[in-house]
This record gives structure tokens, sequence and C-alpha cells, in this order.
């Protein structure tokens, strides 16, 4: 997908330190962090919604949720996280294509 940061992200065209990298996935560091920690889970395949999901794009982001646990210890989140998945205008999603937050390091504040 043209002009989408999370794909030249994906593609090393724009460099950013992959904590982790498998055929479906790549977890970065959030530019700006709103925790003390907070990693983006980004699937390789460009889609934006959870709305736009097939079969085949239910299978990457269950592959997501079934890896990020695997990396609890390796992210320093093994107190807990929170996970967010921004969506659309009210959602406050800015990058249109589908990512998971991971946000702890510290005892977040309620909603
Ligand atoms: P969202 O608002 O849910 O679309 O989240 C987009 C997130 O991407 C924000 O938290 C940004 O700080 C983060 N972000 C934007 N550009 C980059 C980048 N080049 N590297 C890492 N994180 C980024
Ligand atoms: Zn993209």
């Amino acid at each position: 997908m043209e002009n989408c940061i999370f794909c030249k992200i994906v593609a090393g065209e724009i460099p950013s330190p992959k904590f982790y990298e498998d055929e479906k996935m790549i977890v970065i560091k959030d530019i700006e962090p709103k925790a003390k920690v907070h990693y983006l889970c980004i699937p390789k395949t460009h889609f934006a919604l959870l709305s736009e999901m097939d079969e085949e794009k239910a299978e990457i982001v269950k592959h997501c949720f079934r890896v990020i646990p695997t990396l609890e210890e390796k992210l320093g989140l093994t107190n807990g996280y929170r996970v967010i998945i921004n969506q659309g205008e009210d959602g406050g999603q800015t990058v249109h294509h589908l990512h998971i937050h991971l946000l702890g390091g510290e005892k977040l504040k309620d909603f």
C-alpha cells in the first residue's frame, strides 16, 4: 500500500528496530510512547479496519494474539498490560494500517 508508514516499516524502507518478526507480523516500539512500555504489533498485510477482515486476515489477527503472550517477558510486560486497537475516526486511529497497541511497564490509569 503506497504511502502507508507501517507498510514502509514492514518493508524496511523506513528503519525501525523490530523486536519480533515472523512471516505474518512485526513488533516495534511506538515512536511516541503513551506508557513506560509501548509496543505496536503490526500485521505485515495491509488493511485498516477489523470490519475488513476476511478468513485470511482473521488468521493473521489470530496469529498476532497467539504470539503476543509469548513475548510478555521479552517486552517487559509480565506484570500485565493493556491491548488497544483504535478503529476509525472516533477511535482515534491515525495510521490506517491495523495495529495492536501493547501498553504497560507501569500501572495504567483507568479509562
Ligand atoms: P493509532 O493512533 O492507533 O493509529 O496509532 C498510531 C501509532 O503509531 C501512534 O501511537 C504513533 O505514535 C505511532 N507511530 C507513528 N509513526 C510511527 C513510527 N514511524 N514508528 C513507530 N511508531 C509510530
Ligand atoms: Zn500499510
